[in-house]
């Protein structure tokens, strides 16, 4: 359902607001919404459906587990059975990326056997990469713009696994065998829950909610809240904060350099289930002489970035 396609920024967006520490804490926690599929004999008396941990809004809960239960199965078995050297070779097989460090090659080649092979990137023919939940272009438009290209809900080949010959497995023989006819369950990500996973946000001067409500917005969305402003990736205040100068905690911010954005970044990436790049949502780079320079286009369209512009003229 989901097919982010994030336009506002390109290079504005690299380095600048990587999320730090987004590692793959989150991992497993979800999974298909499907049975992995429609023609398996039926197995598993249902399975007492725990209640989702993680906030979100469908309800197909049963399936869910199921599938996600499954495949955190597979993803143990598959670390027994089979070496991180046969899963290069398995990636390598069918043309996916095998070079990266060994954890990131037992996620991809996990991710690709049990949900099957990523085609590549839509908009620039580049390598998606798994990053937990989320899949990213590792593509680049030009040698500097790299491509923006992200989605939860990835395209995939539906053909077999190919798995090279020199590589005797059982384990491996016997899922191919196991597989055979049918088709990849869906890998359902529950993106909400992860929306600012990795982030720690600061709240600074009134905003037009209180900050009780902003605050349970981020933590419903994966991220934390930090009342100081030490080591947060970015600090949300209201213009209006700043037209004032700005107080305790954005003043702090402005001094060591942290971003600080409007509110609506947090509604905006709430909305479009992606954090959002936090250049296009400053609310100081007019305040700081080394952050203007941002073009026009990469302006967040809002009423803040209007009034910006208004002073300026
Ligand atoms: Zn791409």
């Amino acid at each position: 359902m989901v097919h982010e396609t994030r336009s506002r920024t390109h290079a504005a967006e690299e380095g600048k607001n990587a999320p730090k520490g987004q590692k793959e804490e989150h991992k497993e926690q979800e999974g298909g919404k499907e049975r992995p599929s429609k023609n398996k004999k039926p197995v598993e008396p249902e399975a007492p459906t725990k209640t989702k941990k993680l906030k979100g809004g469908e309800s197909e809960l049963d399936g869910k587990e199921n599938s996600t239960k499954e495949f955190e199965d597979f993803c143990k078995a598959i670390r027994e059975h089979l070496s991180v050297e046969d899963m290069r070779k398995i990636l390598e097989a069918n043309d996916q990326d095998a070079s990266g460090p060994e954890d990131a090659v037992v996620q991809i080649c996990e991710d690709m056997m049990f949900y099957g092979p990523l085609e590549k990137c839509p908009m620039c023919g580049g390598q998606l990469e798994c990053k937990g939940w989320k899949y990213k272009c590792t593509g680049k438009y030009s040698e500097w713009a790299s491509c923006i290209f992200s989605s939860s809900n990835p395209p995939r080949r539906s053909d077999p696994i190919k798995v090279p010959e020199d590589i005797s497995n059982d384990f491996v023989n016997k899922w191919l065998k196991q597989q055979e006819g049918k088709g990849y369950p869906k890998r359902d990500v529950d993106e909400e829950a992860h929306i600012f996973s990795g982030m720690m946000i600061a709240l600074s001067g009134r905003m037009s909610r209180s900050h009780a409500y902003f605050k349970e917005q981020i933590l419903n969305h994966g991220g934390k809240v930090n009342n100081s402003v030490l080591g947060v990736t970015c600090v949300v205040a209201s213009p209006a904060e700043r037209d004032k100068g700005g107080s305790g905690g954005f003043a702090e911010a402005l001094e060591r350099g942290t971003p600080v954005v409007s509110e609506n970044w947090i509604v905006d990436s709430i909305q479009k289930k992606e954090a959002q790049p936090l250049a296009a949502y400053d609310i100081v780079s007019d305040v700081v002489p080394e952050g203007r320079g941002l073009p026009l286009d990469k302006l967040d369209p809002s009423e803040e970035a209007i009034e910006t512009l208004a002073a300026e003229s």
